[in-house]
């Protein structure tokens, strides 16, 4: 009997892009070896949430053995790849070699610092469990230690808490941060005065949230400030000493927290491949999202660069990693049939982001939603997206215990 080998596609990467190609290819004949250095797919998202302590990590991360565990063709494989042979088609893992007939690059990104190295020392990133549980538990020290502080400009340097960029990520951490220290921290402490505490949003544009439509930006703008947050446009700062922040005019603010979300680029191993690289590092591909040189190799989500229909850079985010993953598992299976490939082209499903309790913008189908509309909508996206049913469960009853009794719930100091 002539048995067939199927063909073997080695994913890398199980993240939005990585995760969704793995799945959309469960009924194709095809062996699927996915790789991770994680054994868990995380929902990125919310990982502000882990560092307000409003969720805990295994709320928003999911084993990936339990995700495929029905899915027959495939192999999870949990290490790091570190090095690809594009020539004889095969990816070095902790020391293993894995060969390969097509590759799919979903790597994704890491945090940019833009080489400013003080900040990437001694400041906070929201990019992994690790980071977001490190930033929850430097924070809740702080408070403890401010409340046995008797020195005023050592305990308000303590309660200075700084979010560096005005993207969505650095609004909604800004604002759940306002909140937690309104309605959870002074309760918490009724013997401090929380109008010590502040939180600074720091831009170096003129403008919070810049991909948003100008109505949604002033209601960024407006709702941050409802909830006592100070924003300050215009703003660079050059140094980050893990006390003290200077800033390019000279001027200086007394901190032991910095949050950086002004940046990202793609991973690590991009660096690597000796492939062309475009802005942020990002993997330069063709319109079916293949490494020109390398067909048999796509690169989707936050690790590709791909300019729309404007010759802007697509945007790294979940949905166009998730599209991508789509058109990149429809056309391994037209190659094995031997068909034509189709090219990618980003449907914009619309913007969302939420600035707190009852507070968020949105612009879906072309209107712009602002307040509680918005923020239902987050909600019940965010649960939908959230992966596994007790998550979302989880998840759920959390928040309505927190938006009903004013708190959040994960506030532990669980390491030094
Ligand atoms: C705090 C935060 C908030 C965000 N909010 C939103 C939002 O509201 N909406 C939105 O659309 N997008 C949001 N994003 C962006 C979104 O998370 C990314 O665009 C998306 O995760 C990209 O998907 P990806 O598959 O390219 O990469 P990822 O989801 O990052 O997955 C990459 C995977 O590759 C693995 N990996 C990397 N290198 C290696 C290696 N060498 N070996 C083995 N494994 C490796 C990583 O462990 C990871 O699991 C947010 C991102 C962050 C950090």
């Amino acid at each position: 009997m002539n048995i067939k080998k199927l063909p073997h596609i080695v994913i890398v990467g199980a993240g939005f892009g990585g995760m969704e190609v793995a799945r959309r290819l469960k009924n194709a004949p095809v062996q699927i070896t996915l790789i991770d250095r994680h054994n868990y797919h995380l929902f990125q998202p919310l990982l502000y949430q882990v560092a307000i302590a409003g969720l805990v990590p295994s709320q928003i991360a999911y084993p990936l053995r339990t995700i495929f565990r029905k899915q027959k063709n495939i192999n999870f494989q949990m290490g790091e790849v570190t090095s690809i042979d594009f020539e004889s088609r095969y990816v070095k893992m902790d020391g293993s070699v894995i060969a390969y007939d097509h590759l799919v690059l979903a790597v994704g990104g890491q945090t940019n610092f833009f080489g400013m190295n003080s900040v990437e020392e001694n400041g906070f990133q929201l990019k992994n469990v690790e980071s977001a549980v490190n930033t929850r538990n430097h924070m809740l020290k702080l408070f403890e230690e401010a409340s046995r502080e008797v020195d005023a400009e050592k305990r308000r340097a303590m309660l200075t808490f700084v979010v560096v960029g005005a993207g969505p990520t650095g609004v909604e951490t800004a604002g759940a941060l306002a909140e937690l220290i309104t309605h959870v921290m002074a309760k918490d402490y009724p013997q401090m005065n929380m109008k010590e505490a502040r939180v600074l949003l720091l831009e170096a544009g003129n403008t919070v949230m810049p991909a948003y439509p100008d109505e949604l930006r002033k209601a960024t703008f407006n709702l941050l400030r409802s909830k006592n947050v100070e924003i300050m446009l215009n703003t660079k700062l050059t140094n980050y000493n893990g006390q003290q922040i200077t800033l390019a005019d000279g001027g200086q603010i007394n901190t032991h927290t910095l949050i950086w979300t002004a940046g990202v680029k793609a991973s690590e191993i991009t660096n690597r491949l000796g492939v062309q690289q475009a802005g942020s590092g990002r993997v330069r591909t063709d319109a079916f999202l293949r490494i020109p040189a390398h067909p048999e190799v796509f690169v989707i989500g936050d690790a590709a660069y791909l300019e729309n229909g404007n010759g802007q850079p697509l945007p790294m985010l979940a949905t166009v990693a998730q599209q991508q993953a789509k058109v990149t598992a429809q056309n391994i299976q037209r190659i094995i049939k031997k068909r034509g490939l189709e090219s990618f082209h980003y449907k914009d499903p619309g913007l969302l982001a939420t600035i707190g309790r009852n507070a968020a913008v949105a612009r879906i189908w072309g209107l712009s939603f602002s307040g509680f509309i918005a923020w239902m909508i987050w909600v019940v996206l965010h649960i939908y997206r959230l992966i596994g049913f007790r998550n979302r469960i989880l998840v759920l009853v959390n928040w309505a215990w927190d938006y009903i009794f004013y708190e959040n719930q994960v506030r532990l100091i669980t390491r030094e």
